[in-house]
């Protein structure tokens, strides 16, 4: 990549105002606590810290007291249940649409932590095209948004010290979390006219090249290049997915605590909707593939499941083949999105209709999808044979139905599938499918304003017209 050249997040960068306003304004630092079987972070706020009861009844949580022109604003409150990708966007934005002369109270829920499902098991791999290298339907909006998003947590995970977050028990977040090398997709026999002609037309801001044999091999040494074509994104980028949603979550409480607003994480099961219910202005149901589980919505979406598996290999130390810190991730049958030096991830398998939510992966699972996933990796970039098998991670995917546009996301109301006894109003974002991070940006803001403004009106109808094969119960 031309190093002179501005990568969309340095780009970003420019484009939003400095110095960053939330950054620097705390301070208590943030705390979390262990009540009963619960971890509770308390978030906002900065003035002294009491207990009151919890939105569950279970257990009690800690608060922070406002200050007395917070105190005098009307409150809403709101629930968001999960916090992968489409969670932890649906509460930033909420808080960033959020009006002046309201408080916000925002309480996340996830028994498995930020990023304890699909999204923290996650290839992390960004751009907004289609295998056949299409610019998907809204790719350029999502682009954006998702940019903005990996902006606003960096920043935060830049100024975070060590110290604060190991506080949270996070992960390293002050540690790079996204890796802007491109991306490059060696053409097959099959697919190599529809790639080139779809190539033609791109977004600038995530554009195309067409790379012949030797091009694709000067950036990536010993990639199998079966026709002479590849296609290059050199803007598209891989993250590490539970780094950067930790960071923002992190960027979700400074902004609260800028705009006296509260935000709480509760590492808790919502195992059904009633728990919750008459407690919240609107809760957001962003639960993945376990919105199934709910026993409101279970069987009612228009889902499939799909588990995938993730390897995670390394370069043994007596060989010294690293794979250089500017080249690409690579797409072919399988992926390769290598992280450091002598670190990459492949992925990702692909069983269809599976029950299997956990993340953790057995010895049995992990070795059949080295079987499968070896192979494909081994012949888009041959030296990866050599690398030893470190772990291995899985999550499933919430699958959408294909539409004349894709496979969109679901969004919308539900309180017409809940039936009479809906006691708030319920929103749903779903079926991410493979492109979640892609789409979360996005799908988060159009939520908020549906939410914050009761009107589901503001969502595309492409997004919404899932409900139309569905009795609605208004
Ligand atoms: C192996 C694999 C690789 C992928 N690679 C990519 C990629 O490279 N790029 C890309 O764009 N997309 C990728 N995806 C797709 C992407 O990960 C998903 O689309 C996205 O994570 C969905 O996000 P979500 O927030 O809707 O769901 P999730 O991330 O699953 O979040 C749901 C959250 O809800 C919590 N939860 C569930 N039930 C309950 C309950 N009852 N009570 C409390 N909490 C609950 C879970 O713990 C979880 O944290 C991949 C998916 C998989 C499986």
């Amino acid at each position: 990549m031309d190093s002179l050249m501005l990568s969309p997040l340095q780009l970003h960068l420019r484009l939003l105002p400095l110095p960053n306003p939330f950054v620097g304004t705390r301070k208590n630092p943030n705390e979390f606590r262990r009540i009963g079987k619960s971890w509770c972070f308390p978030l906002a706020g900065n003035g002294n810290r009491f207990v009151v009861s919890s939105p569950l009844r279970s257990w009690s949580r800690l608060a922070y007291s406002t200050t007395a022109t917070a105190r005098h604003k009307p409150c809403s409150r709101y629930a968001v249940l999960g916090a992968g990708f489409s969670g932890m966007s649906v509460a930033w934005h909420l808080l960033k649409q959020g009006s002046k002369e309201t408080r916000l109270c925002i309480d996340i829920y996830d028994d498995a932590g930020i990023g304890g499902g699909a999204s923290g098991a996650s290839g992390g791999l960004l751009h907004p095209y289609s295998p056949k290298a299409k610019l998907l339907w809204k790719g350029a909006e999502c682009w954006s948004e998702c940019l903005d998003l990996l902006v606003t947590a960096s920043r935060v995970a830049e100024a975070r010290s060590s110290e604060e977050v190991f506080q949270y028990s996070f992960t390293d977040i002050s540690e790079q979390f996204v890796w802007q090398r491109g991306i490059v997709r060696p053409a097959s026999e099959k697919n190599a006219d529809i790639l080139r002609e779809n190539a033609q037309s791109f977004l600038e801001s995530c554009y195309l090249e067409l790379l012949d044999r030797n091009a694709a091999q000067s950036l990536v040494p010993d990639l199998f290049v079966p026709v002479d074509l590849a296609i290059y994104m050199p803007l598209a980028m891989n993250i590490h997915p539970k780094r950067y949603l930790q960071a923002l979550f992190l960027a979700c409480n400074e902004l609260a605590e800028h705009e006296e607003n509260e935000i709480y994480l509760f590492k808790e099961s919502i195992n059904n909707l009633e728990q919750l219910s008459e407690e919240y202005d609107a809760v957001i149901i962003c639960l993945g593939a376990q919105v199934n589980k709910l026993p409101e919505l279970s069987g009612k979406l228009p889902l499939r499941t799909c588990r995938g598996v993730v390897a995670q290999l390394h370069l043994p130390t007596d060989l010294s083949e690293e794979y250089h810190h500017q080249r690409p991730a690579i797409l072919s049958d399988a992926w390769l999105a290598f992280r450091e030096p002598r670190n990459v991830f492949i992925g990702s398998t692909w069983d269809w209709n599976s029950t299997n939510y956990s993340s953790s992966v057995s010895k049995e699972e992990a070795s059949k999808a080295m079987e499968e996933l070896l192979p494909k990796a081994a012949t888009a970039y041959p030296p990866v044979q050599s690398w030893s098998f470190v772990g291995a991670q899985a999550g499933l995917r919430a699958m959408p139905p294909l539409t004349p546009y894709g496979s969109l996301p679901l969004l919308g109301c539900v309180n017409g599938l809940l039936g009479e006894t809906a006691k708030s109003m319920y929103w749903l974002i779903g079926g991410l499918g493979s492109r979640g991070l892609l789409y979360h940006g996005l799908v988060g803001k159009l939520t908020a304003q549906a939410v914050l403004s009761s009107n589901e009106d503001v969502l595309p109808s492409e997004f919404t017209s899932w409900k139309n094969g569905i009795k609605m119960n208004y």
